[in-house]
């Protein structure tokens, strides 16, 4: 079984421009809860006091699911994190700091060998007050696997029980990712007594292919988000990741406890309380997803649906309506004979060769063909 993390309510809370209320976060983390994730990371209790205040309501009230909240590797964003997830059913601490040579020598101020220090110190104290501690190594992607591997070993023995090989920056791809989660693999030393995460950023339009990558190398764990949500261009796409795994078990021959019958549900709740759209083509959720204009496609829909859909749209939450066959410049016959019967709109067979030509006429103008444009079409004048 693989662990679906979602962090939409930390990563993706943390993109320009969303900030969700703590009903706003409880609502969603409810909606996770039946779409079936394991963990929900709640937020960064320690950044603000509404962040605090999101992850002790939502610990509060998730049940069934991990909650897990953030804490860079310091005693006072622990203690937080402790303290807000308190009253959760099965609470995790999740600490991380930057392994990277950039991210070490910049950013942290800190030699190789205080870093392995500051990790160790920061598992500890979480596993004081927590059984479940993940340890993210911050920009894995550009940090070298050998002291990767050492961080790694290190949390592990201090009581670790997730480790996350993360690509914060967007910038490695599939094939350099599997080939870093293998090295990690064979080179940390109590490796087996934890489970391995992935944890991918969508700058390059890598994230779900990395994440993927990361699952074929041995990871057990994938974090995302509902619509790939995140800072900047964002993280790994919950839905995606899952209708992958469903359609092509062939391929990634995983389980997972995912209903993928709530995906869209799911997808237009995080829309709509983020303010953040949904592009119309993105993949599985998008307007456009199941959507076909053009002539040829529509008739083969409407013969068989397998030949232009490798996906059964009701198993994500799609209504039969919603599938529509969009009446446009590109539908042909078959489409248009199969829409009027079905909207009882009847058309002489005798006539049907100029009520399509009139068709053809005003979708040269017109974006969206409505019902009344298709009763007012009969008339030759219209
Ligand atoms: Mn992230």
């Amino acid at each position: 079984m693989i662990d679906i993390f979602d962090t939409t309510l930390r990563d993706g809370e943390q993109s320009a421009g969303v900030h969700l209320t703590v009903e706003d976060k409880v609502q969603i983390a409810k909606q996770l809860e039946k779409l079936g994730v394991n963990i929900i990371e709640a937020g960064f209790p320690y950044a603000s006091p509404t962040d605090f205040q999101g992850v002790h309501q939502v610990a509060k009230e998730a049940r069934g699911v991990t909650v897990c909240g953030l804490a860079r590797a310091r005693e006072k964003d622990i203690l937080s994190a402790w303290e807000a997830l308190r009253s959760a059913e099965n609470p995790r601490i999740h600490t991380f700091i930057g392994t990277s040579e950039i991210h070490m020598r910049y950013k942290l101020k800190a030699t190789p060998e205080q870093i392995i220090e500051r990790a160790v110190n920061a598992v500890r104290l979480a596993k004081s007050k927590v059984s479940d501690v993940e340890f993210s190594a911050e920009d894995s992607s550009r940090s070298d696997p050998d002291f990767l591997a050492q961080v790694y070993a290190a949390v592990i023995q201090a009581g670790a029980t997730v480790i996350t090989v993360s690509d914060v920056v967007g910038y490695i791809t599939p094939e350099e990712f599997a080939a870093l989660v293998r090295k990690v693999k064979e080179r940390t030393a109590g490796i087996e007594k934890v489970k391995i995460s992935v944890h991918c950023h969508d700058d390059l339009g890598l994230a779900v292919a990395n994440t993927l990558a990361g699952l074929t190398a041995g990871a057990e764990q994938l974090e995302c988000t509902v619509n790939g949500v995140g800072d900047r261009a964002g993280n790994a796409a919950l839905e995606e990741l899952a209708m992958i795994m469903h359609t092509r078990r062939d391929v990634y021959p995983v389980e997972t406890s995912i209903v993928t019958t709530e995906l869209l549900k799911t997808s237009r709740l995080v829309s709509r309380l983020t303010g953040m759209p949904v592009q119309y083509h993105k993949a599985i959720v998008g307007r456009n997803a199941f959507a076909h204009e053009a002539g040829v496609h529509q008739d083969g829909i409407l013969k068989e649906p397998l030949t232009y859909q490798i996906m059964t749209p009701a198993d994500i939450g799609w209504e039969e309506e919603e599938q529509h066959l969009v009446l446009g410049r590109h539908s042909g016959r078959h489409a248009i004979r199969d829409y009027l019967a079905q909207e009882g709109v009847t058309v002489a067979e005798a006539d049907f060769e100029a009520y399509f030509t009139r068709f053809k006429q005003i979708t040269g103008a017109k974006q969206e063909i409505t019902k009344e444009d298709m009763i007012a079409l009969r008339q030759p004048e219209g």
